[in-house]
Parts: C-alpha cells; sequence; structure tokens
C-alpha cells in the first residue's frame, strides 16, 4: 500500500515538472532567431544606401540656393562701407583705340578748328588724355567761326568728328538763312567722373576726353535753339540726331535716362561689331 502511494506521489511530481518544463523550453527558441538574423541584415545593408541618397539630394537642391543668396548678402555689407571704396570703380578699359598724335598734328594743321594744345592729363581712377585739345571754335566752310563754349577739352580724334558733326551737319540743319549761328553753347567734355555721376559707377567717357556735350546753339540775333527741346522742328531735330548717330558710336539724348533730358551726349566709345547706341527722342 505504501509504495503504491509513494509511486503515485512521485510520479504526479514529475509529471508537473515535465509539463512546466516542456511548456518553459518551447518559446524561448523562437527568440533567438529572430534577435539573430535582424542585426545582421539591418546593420551593413541600409546605412550605406541613406549615405549615397542624401548627398546627391543635398547637392542639388542647396547648390543652386545657396550661390545666389549669398551675392545678395554680400553687397550689403560692401556698400555699408564706402569710405573704403573710391568714388569711381575700377572699370574694364572702356576705350580700347589708342590715341594717335598724328590726329592732333591733322585737326591743328586742317584750318577746321581754332583748338589749342594742351598737356596731357593723367588723373586718379584711370582718368586722362595723352593728348589733349582744348576746342576753341570750329571754322565753316565760308570761314565763319562758330564759337564753342566752354572750350570742351577733347582728346583729337573726337575734337575732329564734333567739329564735322557741327560744321557739315548741325549748322546747315538748323540755319534758316534769317540769323547765323553765333556759337555753341553749355558744352562739356573731358571730365574724371563716372557714367551719370553715379558713385562706384564705371568710368565715363569723358574720364578719357572721348565724349562731348551739347546744350544749345545760340544765333546772333539771341534766339536760341536747344538741343534736348522735344518741340523743336522735326525736320531739323531728326537731321540733328540720324547724322550723330551715324558720326559717333554713343549718342545719348531725351528719352534715353534721366541724366539726358537736358542735353545730348556723343562720343567714340567703341563697341563689339561695331554696335551703336542712338537714343534721343524728339517727341
Ligand atoms: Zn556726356
Amino acid at each position: 500500500m505504501r509504495a503504491r502511494v509513494k509511486r503515485r506521489v512521485w510520479t504526479g511530481a514529475s509529471a508537473l515538472m515535465l509539463a512546466a518544463s516542456a511548456t518553459a523550453e518551447i518559446p524561448t527558441p523562437p527568440p533567438r532567431p529572430d534577435d539573430m538574423p535582424s542585426p545582421v541584415v539591418e546593420t551593413p545593408l541600409p546605412p550605406p544606401r541613406p549615405d549615397e541618397l542624401q548627398p546627391p539630394s543635398s547637392e542639388a537642391s542647396p547648390a543652386p540656393a545657396f550661390p545666389p543668396s549669398r551675392p545678395q548678402d554680400l553687397p550689403p555689407p560692401q556698400a555699408g562701407s564706402p569710405p573704403a571704396e573710391p568714388p569711381i570703380a575700377a572699370s574694364p578699359p572702356l576705350n580700347e583705340r589708342p590715341e594717335d598724335p598724328a590726329a592732333c598734328d591733322a585737326l591743328l594743321a586742317g584750318g577746321t578748328v581754332a583748338a589749342t594744345r594742351i598737356a596731357p592729363i593723367s588723373d586718379q581712377n584711370g582718368c586722362g588724355v595723352s593728348a589733349p585739345v582744348s576746342l576753341e571754335a570750329v571754322i565753316l566752310a565760308d570761314k565763319r567761326r562758330v564759337d564753342i563754349e566752354p572750350h570742351p577739352v577733347l582728346r583729337c580724334d573726337l575734337a575732329a568728328e564734333a567739329s564735322r558733326w557741327i560744321a557739315q551737319d548741325v549748322i546747315p540743319a538748323i540755319e534758316d538763312g534769317k540769323s547765323r549761328v553765333a556759337r555753341i553753347s553749355g558744352v562739356g567734355g573731358y571730365e574724371c567722373r563716372a557714367r551719370n555721376r553715379e558713385p562706384g559707377g564705371h568710368l565715363s567717357e569723358h574720364a578719357r576726353g572721348d565724349a562731348m556735350d551739347v546744350t544749345t546753339i545760340v544765333f546772333a540775333d539771341g534766339h536760341v535753339f536747344t538741343l534736348a527741346s522735344r518741340s523743336n522742328d522735326l525736320t531739323a531735330a531728326k537731321s540733328l540726331r540720324d547724322s550723330a548717330c551715324a558720326r559717333f558710336s554713343t549718342v545719348l539724348g531725351p528719352g534715353a535716362d534721366a541724366a539726358h533730358e537736358s542735353h545730348v551726349h556723343v562720343d567714340l566709345e567703341p563697341r563689339r561689331n561695331g554696335g551703336k547706341i542712338c537714343q534721343w527722342d524728339l517727341r
């Protein structure tokens, strides 16, 4: 009897332990295989992919965005320190045609102008004229003298072209037989300054003696012809503009900009392919 009971008790306890051990061993195997493969697969592959994808995307979008924003951000600090900047910006070589002393000899010996050769000019910021003349008057074919006032300082080839324009085109176009032209007034020539006197702007052709401004033409009877007027006789005004644009590479008058509403500017600045600027509204 006792032996049977002991057997039953032992048998029951062992059965419980077997059952418990069996249920405890089943869940452990699954977690191990799940942990093992996951770190191996995730570690090598994912990292290289995001590294390769980010560079091209980051270079493509920020690259065009940053360069434009940087130059726009930089000018303000430069503009904030104007005292360190020269009044005229260092400009590229505007006038590539060298001055020819022979042009001065021909001008002064030709009998078509009253002019005086003056000393070479060499100012700051690249301003200067190596062979300048002071143009005092234009001598017409009939030997009449048309004074130029004030006397502009010009390089010789421009002085020659300007005197031909005045004698051959301007005066024949505006003299109507009633009164003759006495003088050209409000004339400008050499001046060391930037275009339109804008601080920091490029050097004006005036700074090389290669530009002339004309404001009015005064007749012997006192009446005045204002070149920039929009109420001039249209035929005469058109003749002045067209002849100027044929002779000079730059003609700026009314309509060109605010700086040229009061006078007409002409110069011989060379341009690519012989290009010209002809801006002079007649009406
Ligand atoms: Zn001018």
